[in-house]
């Protein structure tokens, strides 16, 4: 495959930088400061540092011994994010921007939330490094994650609540874009995901392939071959480009992204874009496949895991999609509670809901595949933020 994206920001038919003018020099400052850190072995040292002193990397590579044998089929791995320090793969593109920002010497960074976990790892490399830190989340999922907000402020940031729209992600990025607009001279947005406008999707794959190249060498050395399958849930996209990317040149490794089914495949129901609702379209600044109806406008989205339910995909996945290299896959909130549960009983791990969507995927298909086959799960986050959530649904069911 070419090098992607292509030096406008397109993989393929999709991606590219659809913002107002304001954001052109801002976004082309971002793009030309990352290329030069990339070629620079003190950023690199530098980041390289943080990520093993700071983050906890390299995360390891854990054989499922005991789930696999109760399904009795396929070998299962998971690469363990949820050991990164503040709980999720999130942190490793937070601490990367957040070292971007000082070389453009920017003193401010801003960010959206949804559930909260990117901002607890913007807010959390802010205090870091030593920056001013403004949270923009929707006031609804501020009433959702009480206890995410108040770690955020713990570390110093300011968390503003949107009450626009439904008072979630989507309205929470436009809110942050209007507040970048006005202050693009002091301030730097950190994107949460695979997401927005170019350099935004290239540039956030590349900070999270560290958990591909870790788990590629990682895998050959316990198995002495490559794995048969690589598992990611797939909200924005980012943690499954992460892994991904390591694995895309390898056709005999199958992959598959998997997205929330939520409670069923009606409009509104689910954050599935792979599916006749996600149709191209521009949101945010890139195009990219969007669940929208036949006028165009944004569907609502349900997911169980705050982390998946978003209306827009990364435009690398719908590439990839288009070009058949990755297949997406739904999991219903059901199956991936269930997923956790079991999980936890087996493993003595609690997982993220977001990554349970991943797992509940390789506990359907590990049964039939061979003994000796390798399935490697990404372990996107720990549960700990979910147990409230878990806890009111048994209540309810
Ligand atoms: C945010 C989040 C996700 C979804 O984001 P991606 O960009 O798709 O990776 C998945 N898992 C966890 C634990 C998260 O916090």
């Amino acid at each position: 495959m070419k090098k992607q994206p292509d030096e406008r920001g397109y993989f393929g038919d999709f991606g590219g930088r659809f913002v107002p003018e304001t954001l052109m020099v801002p976004l082309e400052q971002l793009e030309t400061t990352w290329l030069k850190a990339g070629k620079d072995r003190n950023f690199r040292n530098r980041l390289k540092e943080l990520l093993e002193r700071f983050v906890g990397r390299p995360t390891p590579l854990y054989p499922a011994r005991r789930l696999a044998a109760t399904l009795g089929g396929a070998q299962i791995w998971f690469k363990r994010e949820d050991l990164c320090h503040t709980g999720s793969h999130k942190i490793n593109n937070a601490v990367g921007q957040a070292l971007l920002a000082r070389e453009m010497e920017k003193h401010r960074v801003i960010a959206e939330t949804g559930a909260g976990q990117h901002g607890v790892a913007v807010a959390t490399a802010a205090a870091l490094l030593g920056l001013d830190c403004r949270i923009y989340m929707g006031s609804e999922d501020m009433r959702r994650q009480e206890s995410n907000v108040r770690r955020m402020q713990w570390l110093g940031a300011e968390v503003v609540a949107v009450e626009s729209g439904s008072r979630t992600l989507k309205d929470a990025i436009n809110e942050a874009l209007r507040d970048w607009v006005t202050n693009v001279r002091t301030t730097h947005y950190i994107l949460g995901s695979v997401l927005g406008p170019h350099p935004y999707p290239a540039m956030i794959r590349n900070f999270q392939s560290v958990i591909g190249t870790e788990a590629f060498s990682q895998i050959r050395e316990a198995t002495r071959s490559l794995p048969d399958l690589v598992v990611a849930c797939v909200g924005g996209g980012s943690n499954a480009a992460g892994i991904f990317s390591a694995f895309v040149p390898f056709d005999q490794v199958r992959l598959v992204g998997v997205e929330a089914g939520g409670r069923g495949p009606a409009p509104g129901e689910h954050a599935a874009r792979f599916t006749e609702d996600g149709k191209p379209g521009i949101l945010h600044g890139t195009l990219t496949r969007v669940l929208q109806n036949s006028d165009g406008q944004i569907l609502g989205t349900h997911s169980v895991s705050a982390g998946l339910d978003y209306p827009a995909v990364g435009p690398e996945h719908a590439d990839w999609e288009a070009k058949g290299r990755v297949s997406y896959v739904r999991i219903s909130d059901d199956e991936a509670i269930a997923a956790f549960k079991l999980l936890a009983r087996t493993e003595g791990i609690v997982p993220a809901l977001e990554s349970a969507h991943a797992i509940a995927y390789a506990l359907q298909v590990a049964p039939a595949m061979p003994l000796n086959a390798r399935i490697l799960v990404n372990l996107s986050g720990r549960g700990d933020k979910d147990m409230d959530e878990v806890a009111r649904l048994d209540g309810a069911s």
